[in-house]
């Protein structure tokens, strides 16, 4: 089993906090369109006639591309991929775009889990961070979708906004409780150098959020998600029972996936590969037949450290015999290296499977680098 991701490099507006790759000239979209069509066509052996688990259109917003442009890309996919009985096929999409035409046009498309990027539903965050809608919009948006029937939505929210308080992200967390999401995705707002953030912070006009303020509120979102009936089976990520995204977790219980797009990274067991960054030069060079990806063959190493930085994320965590089967001396350098983080409570075992505590969620990111062969 196999997934397919489809990058929908295109947004009305910039948000002022992200350094994704798209570009807001919407005029261009039918062309680009045609080409992720074309890649389709050209890489349909790439995952060797796997069966198609899950699609996910992300972004950039798959939402501002017209029906017809969802309808010619989920036709192509049907004429050159063979689907699971059930497959999820998850869609990305904000507040904004979301008509109940477009709600009908996803159901008759099988979509049939929405990924709403709200962020927030305050009106005087969602200004700050330059987003493309309103707190109201945003509630309208879930209430619609759940109308017209799609019972698997995911909500998106973003903490450690600078000015952001406990009061201000425990209204945001009960806000979202109280339009029952199955599943929501909570990300702390890093400010990245290249974007408007990064550049206010560097001139002194924006404060980002003290660390002990995002570890507290990060703190809150795990205990409000348990207590609400939400399990964390990864760092950012919280289901009800029975919806853990099958797409996401596919990325990290390493299975094979094909990413069709400008900067859409894919993977097939052997080899990873990353297509160009840039939408026009990406058309032009899929319309030429020419080279639009470059790709390397992962080495030991590289299976061991991707196992190590995925894993240790999940509630599945890093289990020792996986571990042994990429390779028995890097099991036993990372062994004896883990001991100081099970020394220092950031890290337990339990059984075979080494997963992180929460004191060892805060520091995931450095704890997983450390252990890297
Ligand atoms: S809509 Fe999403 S991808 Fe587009 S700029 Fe905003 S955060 Fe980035």
């Amino acid at each position: 089993m196999a997934g397919i991701y489809v990058h929908v490099p295109f947004c009305k507006v910039k948000c002022h906090y992200c350094d994704f790759h798209f570009s807001v000239q919407l005029k261009n979209r039918q062309e680009l369109v045609d080409a992720l069509c074309q890649e389709i066509r050209e890489r349909k052996d790439y995952l060797a006639s796997e069966i198609i688990e899950t699609i996910y259109f992300g972004g950039g917003t798959p939402s501002v591309l017209e029906s017809k442009m969802i309808d010619q890309i989920m036709t192509t996919i049907h004429e050159n991929f063979e689907l699971s009985e059930s497959p999820e096929i998850t869609f990305e999409c904000n507040p904004d775009d979301i008509t109940q035409e477009k709600l009908m046009d996803f159901k008759t498309f099988g979509i049939n889990r929405l990924s709403i990027g709200i962020q927030s539903f305050d009106d005087n965050v969602l200004r700050f961070m330059n987003r493309a809608h309103s707190a109201d919009e945003a509630k309208n948006a879930v209430i619609n979708a759940q109308k017209f029937g799609f019972d698997n939505l995911t909500l998106d929210l973003i903490y450690g906004v600078p000015g952001s308080s406990m009061t201000s992200w425990k209204k945001e967390l009960a806000l979202m409780d109280s339009l029952q999401p199955q599943h929501l995705s909570a990300y702390c707002l890093t400010i990245e150098p290249k974007t408007v953030f990064g550049k206010w912070s560097k001139q002194g006009k924006l404060t980002p959020t003290e660390d002990q303020e995002s570890i507290t509120q990060f703190q809150y979102l795990m205990d409000f998600c348990a207590d609400k009936g939400f399990e964390q089976y990864e760092i950012s990520n919280f289901a009800k029972e029975g919806f853990i995204s099958r797409h996401n977790s596919a990325y990290w219980l390493g299975k094979k996936y094909l990413g069709i797009g400008p900067s859409a990274h894919s993977y097939n067991g052997l080899e990873r590969s990353w297509n160009i960054a840039n939408n026009i030069k990406y058309s032009q060079l899929i319309s030429k037949n020419e080279t639009y990806s470059e790709s390397e063959v992962l080495q030991v190493t590289d299976h061991f450290n991707e196992y190590i930085l995925t894993r240790f994320r999940t509630k599945w965590g890093v289990n020792l015999s996986d571990l042994a089967l990429i390779s028995a001396p890097l099991t036993a350098e990372f062994e004896k290296k883990i001991q100081s983080y099970l020394a220092s409570g950031h890290v337990y075992r339990e059984n075979n499977t080494y997963l992180l505590t929460t004191s060892g969620k805060f520091i995931a990111d450095g704890i997983t680098s450390d252990l890297f062969s």
